[in-house]
């Protein structure tokens, strides 16, 4: 095939909607081009605000990180680091590469360590009552990225979610009909009561994860390959599989599916100042950030976890292990799966 601007060799190919097969510098090229209109169509952010790009170690919020240096803006870095999988070493892979692509970019990366702030990782969260170890996983990493942001004084929080991330978490709150998620999903969240909870975007949010790997191939960025030893199993995974599925039988089905909701959104969405007042009720009395509740969901867990751990509660350490054993088991056969002599 024929690259569609040059006339060279192509190599990568863009999604179909978009009729796109190029070479590696037209492909290099054109990505972060896609990228600046999308932000200027979203208005996401203008050329002098300071960024904090939330990475990581993936494909995907490294990829958007470099794309937005080579782009001009002031983008740092931002990497919060959970211990997942601490015996494999997923986490501390997942850093050094945030570190080297920092080095290579010249850009400060900052670093918040569950463990050394509050002497917990992932893994203590893995036999909770009711609640995904994944779920305590974002509401960490969401609140440290927003603190961090407030901190560091940054206009904008951007992160690496990408359309197949979007349409997988859209499909789950379809399947939930959670209307609370359902009125939040969007390319941009408006900053709110009074700058502590910080805006936040999404440049990736109509790029593949297949076009984001290319990119971050040809442009040789440092990224984690494994997946997350928790992930197996994770309902974003097997909505991920659904939408390929229908991708397949269907091209252009996921950037349908998640356009007709940005131009639909507004009917689960509450009036603005409803949701201004939602946000602003009050502050958590550990954090000081804006919560819902007296203490915020990520001191909720520290202070859950921490207690139970000062009372000795750790009966569920053995099983703890034993689950962790078994996802880290589940995932490098996954892996072996994906690989084996059948796989494409
Ligand atoms: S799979 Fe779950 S635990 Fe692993 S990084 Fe994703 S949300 Fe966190
Ligand atoms: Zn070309
Ligand atoms: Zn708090």
């Amino acid at each position: 095939m024929k690259c569609k601007i040059c006339g060279g060799k192509a190599v990568a190919e863009a999604s179909p909607e978009k009729c796109l097969a190029l070479c590696a510098p037209c492909y290099v090229d054109w990505f972060p081009r896609f990228i600046a209109e999308t932000i200027r169509k979203f208005r996401m952010f203008a050329a002098q605000d300071r960024l904090l790009v939330a990475v990581s170690g993936g494909k995907d919020s490294l990829a958007v990180w470099e794309v937005l240096c080579r782009l001009g803006y002031a983008a740092e870095g931002l990497h919060v680091n959970l211990s997942i999988g601490a015996e494999h070493g997923y986490s501390s892979a997942s850093q050094r590469h945030c570190e080297e692509l920092a080095a290579r970019l010249g850009k400060a990366l900052h670093v918040v360590d569950l463990k050394q702030r509050h002497q917990l990782e992932i893994g203590d969260f893995l036999d909770m009552k009711d609640r995904p170890v994944c779920s305590c996983c974002g509401t960490f990493k969401r609140h440290f990225m927003n603190a961090v942001a407030v901190e560091r004084g940054a206009d904008v929080l951007v992160t690496g979610h990408n359309m197949d991330d979007e349409c997988a978490t859209l499909l789950g709150n379809v399947l939930r009909w959670d209307l609370h998620y359902l009125s939040r999903q969007a390319p941009v969240l408006p900053a709110r009561t009074a700058g502590q909870l910080v805006r936040k975007v999404k440049p990736l949010c109509h790029l593949t994860e297949r076009e984001t790997t290319q990119y971050a191939i040809l442009r040789g960025i440092p990224y984690v390959r494994a997946e997350c030893p928790f992930s197996t199993g994770a309902t974003t995974i097997s909505g991920k599989h659904a939408l390929d599925l229908l991708e397949n039988r269907s091209p252009g089905t996921k950037r349908r599916f998640y356009d007709g909701y940005l131009k639909n959104s507004a009917v689960f969405r509450p009036p603005e100042a409803e949701l201004e007042q939602a946000a602003a009720e009050l502050s958590c009395v550990d954090c000081g950030m804006p919560s819902a509740h007296e203490v915020c969901g990520s001191c909720r867990l520290v202070r859950f976890m921490t207690e139970r751990k000062a009372q000795g509660q750790t009966t569920g350490g053995r099983r703890r292990r034993r689950r962790a054993a078994a996802a880290v088991a589940a995932a490098a056969m996954q892996a072996a799966l994906d690989t084996g002599p059948g796989a494409p």
